[in-house]
């Protein structure tokens, strides 16, 4: 059975989720503090961390940094304040998803799912095989990206986003279908999220000499790249 970890110092709103997740057949546990995390952790057993950004002892930010130190578990961030969702967006946090307070618990579990459905996907198939798109090279098994025969450093979104253009190079794909390829989220927070990522994407292809701007912007339909 699945082990959820719940870091939230408000007993409410983790008792409410604790509640959710058991009902729905996940194993859930509960911590008030940071410091409780990384060794509950590195104790094994945990397959995805709700982790709240507000912790008495130290942020969700600094644990989660932590926690990639070692490990790859699922994070998804409870966060209260746009400031923090923000930066759970602009910085290569680990995170894998976010869920902005107040929520329903039940969005949570279904956020919680997709995780787990994620973790236990199919293996991947070939192993290091680069694929040539145009000026651009994709390790689908490394999750890595190049142009031009330079590395790009890219956020687990940035590639996924660019991933799903230049697998149909010319192809207009919608925020909603950027959005599946990449993450889970809910509608209403869809396009902010993929624009925001697109803008920080454009921003590293601009810096890798990408120019003109191989990301072409559909108004009212989505965006396509020029491969
Ligand atoms: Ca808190």
């Amino acid at each position: 059975m699945p082990r959820v970890l719940i870091a939230e110092d408000e007993t409410a709103i983790a008792d409410a989720v604790l509640y959710a997740l058991r009902s729905e057949g996940i194993e859930a546990e509960h911590c008030l503090l940071a410091r409780e995390v990384v060794p509950r952790v590195r104790a094994g057993g945990v397959d995805v961390v709700v982790l709240d950004v507000g912790l008495p002892d130290a942020s969700g930010f600094d644990v989660c940094r932590e926690l990639r130190g070692f490990s790859e578990v699922p994070v998804i961030f409870l966060t209260a304040r746009n400031d923090e969702i923000d930066r759970v967006l602009g910085l290569e946090l680990g995170a894998d998803d976010y869920v902005t307070k107040p929520f329903s618990p039940r969005e949570l579990v279904a956020r919680v799912r997709a995780r787990l459905r994620r973790a236990h996907a199919a293996p991947k198939a070939e192993t290091g095989a680069w694929l040539e798109r145009g000026a651009f090279a994709v390790d689908r098994d490394g999750h890595r990206i190049r142009f031009r025969d330079q590395l790009l450093d890219l956020t687990r979104y940035e590639y996924a986003l660019l991933d799903a253009l230049l697998q149909r190079p010319g192809a207009i794909l919608s925020r909603t279908q950027l959005m599946d390829r990449g993450w889970d989220s809910d509608a209403d927070s869809a396009d902010r999220t993929v624009d925001t990522h697109v803008k920080t994407l454009r921003a590293k292809l601009r810096a890798a000499g990408a120019d003109p701007d191989p990301i072409r912007t559909h108004r009212g339909l989505g965006y396509a790249i020029e491969a």
